[in-house]
């Protein structure tokens, strides 16, 4: 059984504050300051260009890769580390596209996350071959693959609501019609299993800074099944993706396997944060994970709904279908988000009246999901949000 006392005194968070937005940015695990100090002094003051190799700085992409491999069900050796999701997102379907090319439709679904949207927009504005974008309802993905299906490109935990799509399911459907699958994992790695092997995903992609906890600006990550991965062409053709980096070759040739998927210099230091952030989940089990998150979400979504009528769920109230936040509509959603956070209560806002709360089993607990229902329920109740310093908005939200 995973010791979640143990895993929360790994991280570092201010007195005073109950954390409900590491699905947005993970809080400080208590080792990456070591880490980082000694990657600093050690590798990068005293090895300097010999940190490289000595120090093992240009194999981190892949072994950090093989690490969060375990966290999502990927085989050894399909995951680097590298870049943005954003990124990530468009060489997985400039490949997946180029596999599939008597087909023009990428399927998408409304609620994914804006950017894997635009970058899709974006590449197939760039080929200019006639592709389209067809984006549906979440619910209407499955009925909406068809044989002009290229790719079909799903965030498997809405961003907002938490809705969770059937991963296993919808790839089966979208192979059966010839279809390829990506999966943006930016809301599952760390919040629930993920069996990416099992489910017989094409490609996914996913980063380091929410569950995973590895800070803001950490690498992203991604995945390429192993039976793709010597046909995918990663599109972004840099020289770390190269077959031979150091032989400085005029053409580009495609490195063996995932490592064509790497661009360019990886974020060195920001590597040994995710280094370091890996070591909390030693010992975690994500099956205890899971079954914690859903208790802690059942419950935070019983307290509030009983205290605050003035908000309407928009989680799935089934356990099976949502990962691990819970969100709630209200029109002042925002208002209600800062006079929440200056209470101590950290969550988010995402337009247009979203409230959203993460649930992370590794640092938060039943008592301090009380009190933040309690300080919501003053919020609420006394019109706490209605102030006009609470209007104002921040360039992030
Ligand atoms: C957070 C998030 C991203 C982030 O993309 P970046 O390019 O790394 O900033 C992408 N997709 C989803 C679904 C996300 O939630």
């Amino acid at each position: 059984m995973t010791d979640f006392a143990a895993t929360r005194a790994q991280f570092h968070i201010p007195e005073d504050v109950i954390y409900l937005d590491g699905n947005s940015l993970g809080p400080l695990p208590r080792t990456a300051e070591a880490r980082v100090a000694a990657a600093v002094r050690e590798e990068w003051g005293e090895m300097l260009i010999g940190g490289w190799n000595r120090a093992g700085w240009i194999e981190m992409p892949r072994i950090l890769g093989d690490r969060i491999g375990t966290l999502i069900g990927a085989e050894p050796g399909s995951v680097v580390l590298g870049d943005t999701v954003s990124i990530k997102i468009y060489q997985a379907l400039a490949a997946a596209l180029e596999m599939r090319p008597d087909r023009r439709v990428v399927l998408s679904d409304r609620g994914n996350f804006p950017t894997d949207l635009y970058m899709a927009q974006g590449l197939i504005a760039s080929l200019g071959r006639g592709h389209t974008l067809r984006m549906v309802a979440p619910e209407e993905v499955e009925a909406a693959i068809d044989e002009d299906v290229a790719v079909v490109l799903l965030t498997e935990v809405d961003y907002r609501t938490g809705r969770l799509h059937d991963m296993a399911r919808l790839t089966a459907r979208a192979q059966a019609a010839g279809a390829l699958t990506i999966w943006d994992l930016a809301h599952s790695a760390g919040a629930l299993p993920v069996d990416l092997a099992g489910a017989g995903a094409d490609f996914a992609a996913g980063c380091t800074y929410k569950y995973l906890n590895a800070g803001p600006g950490a690498p992203a990550y991604i995945y390429v099944a192993p039976r793709h991965s010597d046909r995918a062409l990663p599109a972004l053709s840099g020289w770390f993706g190269h077959a031979a980096p150091f032989a400085f070759e005029p053409g580009y040739r495609p490195g063996v396997g995932i490592d064509r998927m790497r661009i360019g210099t990886p974020p060195v230091l920001q590597m040994a944060v995710v280094e370091a952030a890996l070591g909390v989940w030693e010992g975690v089990s994500l099956a205890d994970v899971r079954q914690r998150s859903i208790q802690l979400s059942d419950l935070f979504i019983a307290e509030v709904e009983s205290r605050c009528p003035q908000l309407t769920l928009l989680t799935p109230r089934d356990p099976s279908r949502r990962g691990s936040q819970v969100s709630f509509g209200f029109s002042e959603g925002y208002a209600a988000i800062q006079a929440l956070i200056a209470r101590g209560v950290v969550g988010d806002f995402r337009a247009p009246d979203i409230m959203r709360f993460g649930i992370t089993p590794l640092y938060i607990g039943e008592e301090e999901l009380m009190r933040a229902a309690l300080i919501l329920q003053d919020v609420m109740e006394n019109r706490l949000w209605d102030e006009p310093a609470y209007r104002f908005r921040a360039a992030v939200t």
